[in-house]
């Protein structure tokens, strides 16, 4: 159960609404055994025809337990939601902690649609976890306890029936189907997590996809998948079903057996039959409750494999710890790599072997080379997005490993070669350089790129899906102008622009940076 650790430590944030939900469900439990045990003596007293007062004093008593048992109800809903709800935003706030520092490794273990399933998915299954796993038995033994004690006062053999009942329907057949509660959850969220993935890759992919006259194919494979989940998910509702009829029927077994030694125990005259009425609706609502153990098995496998999944995707790579000195520049710097040997993850052959660079301080450097050959690397390594695994990067003399991340990247105009634009406006992803950028400076840099003709209201698509590539580029070295500090690092910035173009471009860049670091 280990994997579970963090949620449960998510859930005791909430203490005071899991207090609240015992109390309450309690309290609903205990008066509906109340209220019907309270109606099967109201019953079998008036057919003896007492006197009216001693009718209504019961009628009376039947109405309040029945206000109670419905007030106490609707708490109990009320806490408990409140609680779970506010469980998954810590939990989803706690997820994304987790991954934000490591998102480049992240997409490297995991295919985006899976990993959507498995913040979105599994996130929402783990409200499972309090509802339906961790306070439920709870509330049940104190039911049960409360109820068996004051069954006692009338017929001890009776509670011990009830006892029986308890102890089969609430410990040993949940326990038996949890221990062979085999591999169905597993195989339903990898299945959820596979249909997720081929989904998204076949959005992402149906332009390609419908080039190459190939969509036919994987959409098959979307619908097989998409079968294989279903498949899944019916055998899960089936083995549910199967749990859930079985606990009701154990159920109505003690009754009948309460019923029966009820009877042999009148004929006896051990017990007084105004009390059998009673004893019987005791034990059909008292068991009653007892649905609830019949999901738990699965929920608690369910939640158990959810956590296991997130726990993957939080502790796949090694969080880099981001409490570096804090780089302050107040002029262009030097950067230097000594001896940087460098290989991707999973990777046999080293990208990048004994590199020494220097970058003087406002000097212009252009790293020349063949596709592959580790240009855009070199870049990856200057803004930590990558470790090198021996040799020595630094700023100012300042080993990068050793500096806060963000403040390198707080001094860097970065245009990478592949650069994405949000959905919203071109003020919008303008913005994203700096925060108080006024409207004048925004047109300024825009101008500066040849993209006068845009307006900054003009809308984005996600992605930029509706800018062409070039258009794109420009876009994003407005943006890094925008930004205007002390180091710029420009993965082939002009590639999809003609040359002459190119060379404006080239032309405003070298009078921003003057003093730069580039
Ligand atoms: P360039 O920018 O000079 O064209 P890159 O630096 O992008 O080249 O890539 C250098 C080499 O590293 C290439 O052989 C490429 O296949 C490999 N590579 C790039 N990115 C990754 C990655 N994320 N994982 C593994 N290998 C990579
Ligand atoms: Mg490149």
């Amino acid at each position: 159960m280990n994997e579970l650790s963090v949620t449960v430590r998510q859930m005791f944030q909430e203490k005071k609404d899991i207090v609240l939900s015992i109390i309450c469900g309690f309290i609903g439990g205990i008066t509906a055994v109340g209220l019907f045990s309270a109606s099967g003596y109201l019953i079998s007293k008036a057919a003896l025809a007492p006197p009216i007062y001693t009718l209504m004093v019961l009628v009376a008593t039947v109405k309040l337990f029945g206000i109670i048992s419905a007030l106490s109800r609707y708490g109990e809903r009320y806490f408990s939601h409140r609680g779970t709800f506010t469980m998954l935003s810590h939990l989803r706030v706690a997820v994304y902690e987790k991954i934000e520092p490591q998102f480049q490794q992240v997409f490297r273990r995991f295919r985006s649609g899976d990993m959507l399933a498995r913040i979105v998915g599994d996130v929402e299954t783990l409200q499972n976890f309090f509802l339906r796993v961790f306070y439920p038995p709870i509330v049940l033994c104190l039911v049960f306890l409360m109820t068996i004690f004051f069954t006692t006062i009338f017929s001890i053999v009776h509670a011990l029936i009830i006892f029986a009942g308890f102890l089969l329907t609430t410990v040993i057949i949940p326990l038996y189907f949890s221990l062979r509660q085999q591999k169905v959850e597993e195989n339903l969220r990898e299945k959820r997590g596979d249909f997720s993935t081929e989904m998204t890759e076949l959005f992402f992919g149906f332009r390609d996809l419908k080039i190459h006259d190939s969509l036919d194919e994987k959409e098959a494979l979307l619908e097989n998948t998409a079968a294989r989940y279903g498949k899944e998910q019916e055998k899960t509702g089936i083995h549910q079903l199967y749990r859930e009829t079985l606990n009701a029927f154990i159920s109505l077994i003690i009754s009948v057996v309460v019923l029966a030694t009820g009877i042999y125990m009148i004929s006896d005259g051990e017990l007084d039959g105004i009390f059998l009425a009673m004893l019987l609706m005791i034990s059909l609502t008292v068991f009653e409750n007892t649905t609830a153990m019949a999901v738990l098995p699965g929920h608690l496998e369910d939640s158990r494999i959810a956590s296991k999944r997130l726990l993957e995707v939080t502790e796949s790579g090694e969080t880099v710890e981001d409490d570096g000195e804090i780089l302050e520049l107040m002029e262009a710097p030097t950067i230097e790599m000594r001896n940087v040997s460098f290989r991707y993850d999973k990777e046999a052959r080293n990208t990048l072997e004994n590199i020494n660079l220097v970058f003087p301080k406002g000097s212009k450097t252009a790293i020349v080379g063949p596709s592959g050959s580790g240009k855009s690397t070199i870049l990856y390594l200057l803004l930590r997005f990558e470790k090198a695994q021996s040799g020595e990067i630094s700023i100012n003399g300042k080993e990068i490993t050793k500096l806060n991340q963000e403040s390198i990247w707080e001094h860097a105009n970065v245009v990478l070669q592949e650069n994405h634009f949000f959905y919203g406006t071109i003020r919008d992803n303008l913005r994203i350089a700096r925060e108080d950028l006024t409207d004048e400076e925004m047109l300024h840099a825009l101008k500066k790129v040849d993209l006068e003709s845009f307006q900054l209201d003009d809308p984005v698509l996600e992605k930029g899906a509706n800018l062409s590539g070039g258009e794109k580029q420009r876009l994003a070295i407005s943006r890094a102008m925008l930004k205007n500090s002390f180091i710029w690092l420009l993965d082939e910035p002009t590639s999809s622009l003609d040359s002459l173009t190119g060379a404006k471009i080239y032309d405003e860049l070298y009078q921003l940076a003057k003093e730069d670091t580039l």
